[in-house]
């Protein structure tokens, strides 16, 4: 007996026996009917019209679903009570599918997506299905952390218990995007021209306690993530929302950690004006690092040397060590002396977000790749693939349903939607 064939040619009749009990279930209802006429919403009488059938995919198998159907000679609309009972006004798929395809949607390619709802769950559906639907699923997402941004911004969204210490770490990352959506912006390759637009993403989590050396350890399942492709002004407000949600006003202490970027220590000033800033020490060592390249060539170990010893000016904090040992260097090439340039502008500006000893002597957080694990976890392992193009629409449906899956708010999201 082949065991694989047998349970799963089982398992297709047992939803297709499945898909027909729910048909009949479906429809047991004489499609919904109101009456000869029926309040439309607006306060006229709508008419009722006739019956119409439409198919429906299940997680069982596809169905027809009679519907009485009413039109408001006022409005000049049509009415379908039932599929407003149902959650299935405008769709062809069940509120069960919908829910699995922005389950895949949010973790993989489309089409990978599709593969697994029909081998994992035998449901059969088009790669533009679970695009489409994992994309209308994160533009509601959007639409609620939209009131949610609203409550926080106006003193009422309630926010959860405290802990310590609440760290928001901001970045942002280039997403692949159509060429329309970078037209006129600039590009850092040869041709000049963007192929990226910059997705702001911000992660939130909390500290308790330390480990056994005083290292800071991150509370478990405390890290929650908001961002999208938009300006500062816009993000700045979503981040803010976030903090507040995870109990900013209760966290003994915040902490703000960044790379260089002035427009994630613009948003730390206007929505965090208590919170200690820090430049992520992983971004300020790549600094470094890349600045010796620059000096003495990328392949030499003279560079390696060079940024190793700075990076140990770095780590403790001595950023005027960094400076005086910046101002040693005397290349000829303008352009390196220009890059110097920027580089002691960057340490000088950021001097006070970078005495990682005494923020290590606090048990702080000092970055250790938080962000940066961040940024490939939301963005980079979805939306990065290769051949991924997006249109800002399309990414910032997708960013918001990837946050909502990853900061464990999915199924908070589902109930609340099928309730309200
Ligand atoms: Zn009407």
């Amino acid at each position: 007996m082949d065991l694989e064939a047998s349970e799963m040619a089982i398992r297709a009749s047992m939803q297709q026996v499945g898909g027909r009990l729910l048909e009949k279930l479906l429809n047991a209802d004489k499609g919904g009917y109101r009456g000869r006429q029926m309040d439309c919403g607006q306060g006229h009488q709508a008419d009722f019209i006739g019956y119409r059938s439409k198919d429906l995919v299940t997680v069982l198998s596809p169905v027809k679903v009679e519907r009485a159907y009413y039109h408001c000679a006022v409005c000049g609309g049509g009415i379908l009570p039932k599929d407003e009972d149902l959650d299935i006004v405008d769709s062809s798929f069940s509120p069960g599918v919908r829910r699995m395809m922005g389950r895949v949607g949010g973790k993989e390619a489309f089409d990978e997506g599709r593969r697994d709802l029909e081998e994992l769950a035998g449901v059969v559906v088009k790669t533009k299905a679970v695009e489409r639907v994992s994309e209308a699923i994160g533009q509601q997402i959007e639409r609620a952390n939209q009131k949610q941004r609203e409550a926080a911004l106006s003193g009422k969204l309630e926010s959860l218990d405290a802990a310590a210490k609440l760290y928001i770490a901001i970045d942002g990352t280039g997403v692949p995007v159509v060429p329309h959506e970078a037209e006129g912006r600039k590009g850092k390759d040869e041709t000049g021209r963007a192929k990226t637009r910059e997705a702001k993403l911000g992660c939130v989590f909390t500290q308790t306690g330390v480990d056994d050396e005083g290292r800071p350890e991150r509370d478990e399942h405390s890290t929650t993530y908001v961002g999208a492709i938009e300006t500062a002004g816009e993000f700045g407000p979503r981040i803010y929302t976030e903090a507040v949600r995870r109990g900013l006003k209760r966290a003994q202490r915040r902490i703000v950690l960044g790379d260089g970027a002035l427009w994630i220590w613009n948003i730390a000033d206007e929505h965090f004006p208590d919170a200690t800033q820090i430049v992520d020490l992983y971004h300020a060592r790549q600094h470094l690092a890349d600045l010796g390249k620059i000096v003495y060539g990328s392949a030499s170990t003279k560079a390696k040397d060079w940024a190793a010893g700075r990076i140990e000016l770095l780590d403790a904090g001595n950023i005027e060590a960094v400076l005086t040992a910046l101002k040693r260097l005397r290349p000829r090439d303008p352009a390196v002396q220009e890059e110097i340039r920027k580089a002691m502008t960057y340490f000088q500006t950021n001097a006070e977000r970078m005495r990682y000893a005494k923020f290590r002597g606090e048990s702080l957080f000092v970055g250790s790749g938080v962000v940066e694990a961040g940024c490939k976890t939301v963005i980079g392992h979805r939306l990065k693939q290769s051949g991924m193009r997006w249109t800002v629409r399309g990414a910032n449906a997708i960013i918001a349903l990837r946050c909502n899956q990853l900061s464990h708010r999915w199924e908070e999201f589902w109930e609340a939607r099928t309730a309200g």
